[in-house]
């Protein structure tokens, strides 16, 4: 059902633009082609722009005479070939994850030369709006939307998936507020596990010359699935200061600050926010080299998360309408 259905839309394609590559109007309508479980295919109306990213752009998408809203991600429709394989690889991993705290992914298709998919709608910005809005969170809002990202970061890894670009401007917020993960743009497959016994086994008829030991040694995982622990402790930081901890001018300024480990936290003289101990802690451990870092268990059962209040979803939702999206 996931798959890009190769069929040719049905509605009359319009010839190919020269130099804008996304749609310059949206589209009123959406045509899906029929494909095996929808033999007659779909038409969604297109409604409000919801954000443009780096290669695409969201509407609200809705069936006629059905309530339920969706989110139709336009992907360029004209891409390199290295980005339609990396595009390719997004949708893949995308589809394969059914989590609570990741946007579903619910359908894609070919229409008017563009790639259209067809996601669960965050109608409440994301996650990086939010706390630009209300200039950081408090403790008992980072609690639980932390222990959200820690759960979708577990499922991904037990799925041998690496998202590897978690940062708040990729956390969408859902009509309950939850947070929701979303643009697989970046992520990889880890290979480990089930998939480790194949490697091992077409390697020792092949050539194992060109395989490093660590791949080859059984149960020994590497560590890069550790790099989303990073990110989350990055996120924590920004949740609770409202600023990321290394940021700088320059990108170089970034990774040197973020190789020394080079941050502060505000100074209570300075900040009316209140930063407890333990929060501060739980950011070092997951800021640690990656082999020291926590994985999401460890995270959720540290002191800042055991000893401190986690508000209910009924609890935060109200909040929104203090502070209700631009
Ligand atoms: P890109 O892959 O180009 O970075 P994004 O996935 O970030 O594109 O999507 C672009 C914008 O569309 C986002 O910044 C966000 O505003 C909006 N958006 C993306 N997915 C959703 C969704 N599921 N619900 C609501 N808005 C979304």
């Amino acid at each position: 059902a996931t798959e890009v259905a190769k069929v040719k839309p049905i509605v009359a394609s319009k010839p190919p633009q020269k130099e804008k590559e996304l749609p310059p109007q949206p589209p009123l309508q959406v045509q899906e082609p029929p494909s095996s479980d929808r033999r007659d295919g779909a038409t969604y109306q297109v409604g409000k722009m919801l954000g443009k990213g780096g290669f695409a752009v969201c509407y609200e998408g809705q069936l006629p005479g059905h309530r339920k809203k969706y989110a139709l991600k336009i992907v360029k429709c004209k891409m390199p070939s290295k980005m339609e394989q990396k595009f390719q690889t997004e949708l893949q991993i995308h589809s394969k994850m059914k989590q609570q705290n990741i946007v579903q992914f619910l359908r894609a298709f070919t229409f008017d030369n563009c790639t259209y998919l067809v996601l669960e709608l965050c109608p409440n910005g994301s996650l990086m709006d939010m706390v630009k809005r209300r200039k950081g969170l408090t403790e008992p809002e980072v609690r639980f939307y932390s222990i959200q990202i820690a759960g979708a970061i577990k499922y991904m890894h037990a799925k041998g998936i690496i998202h590897r670009d978690l940062k708040m401007g990729n956390i969408f917020l859902d009509k309950n507020m939850d947070a929701k993960v979303g643009d697989f743009g970046l992520a990889a497959l880890l290979v480990t596990g089930k998939d480790m016994q194949t490697i091992r086994r077409t390697t020792l008829c092949g050539t194992p010359n060109y395989i490093a030991p660590e791949i080859l040694e059984k149960g020994k995982k590497g560590h890069d699935h550790m790099v989303d622990i990073w990110s989350l402790g990055i996120i924590m930081f920004a949740m609770l200061t409202s600023k990321p901890p290394f940021q700088s001018s320059t990108t170089d300024e970034i990774y040197r600050r973020a190789k020394n480990r080079d941050y502060d936290w505000p100074r209570p003289e300075t900040s009316d926010k209140y930063i407890s101990q333990e929060a501060k802690d739980v950011v070092a451990t997951m800021l640690e080299d990656a082999d020291k870092r926590p994985d999401p268990d460890t995270i959720v059962q540290h002191d800042f998360f055991v000893s401190g209040y986690v508000p209910t979803a009924a609890e935060i939702t109200p909040k929104l309408r203090d502070f209700p999206p631009d």
